[in-house]
């Protein structure tokens, strides 16, 4: 197991622009705030989405299309640098009108109305690296 402790920095509360996209919004805030390691939370609404599930034995993500509006019940992540950038991780659950959801890793939403919480950690940044027994970008040293 890798573990790395953090001190917190500044938590910051933001109302992300109808019509963005969610990731490149908050990726946005974290290059205007030079944040590199961070703790990730939102809610809201999305008026469409794309998740993905990632498939453990192909290594492959599998897209997920959601092409309605959903309610984003639950959006949790992290921060960390991957090729020398802020790299955002996220996770979402998203609830349709009659309330059933669907969830996965988040890849891109168009914002309906999001109210997003970035807990900066103040630290040595986590670097994912290339995993070779998951094939994923991992937190390496
Ligand atoms: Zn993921």
């Amino acid at each position: 197991m890798l573990s790395r402790g953090f001190k917190q920095g500044r938590c910051i509360l933001a109302r992300l622009d109808h019509g963005a996209d969610i990731v490149k919004q908050i990726s946005d805030l974290l290059d205007k705030e030079k944040i590199e390691a961070a703790a990730f939370y939102a809610i809201g609404a999305l008026a469409e989405a794309e998740i993905a599930y990632y498939d453990q034995v192909s290594h492959e993500y599998r897209k997920i299309s959601i092409n309605e509006p959903v309610e984003l019940v639950s959006c949790t992540g992290n921060v960390s640098l991957r090729d020398g950038q802020p790299f955002l991780h996220a996770h979402a659950t998203l609830a349709f009108s009659d309330g059933k959801a669907i969830g996965g890793h988040l890849t891109s939403g168009r914002v309906f109305a999001v109210e997003a919480f970035v807990q900066e950690l103040l630290g040595e940044p986590l670097v994912r690296e290339h995993d070779s027994t998951t094939s994923l970008y991992l937190w390496g040293q």
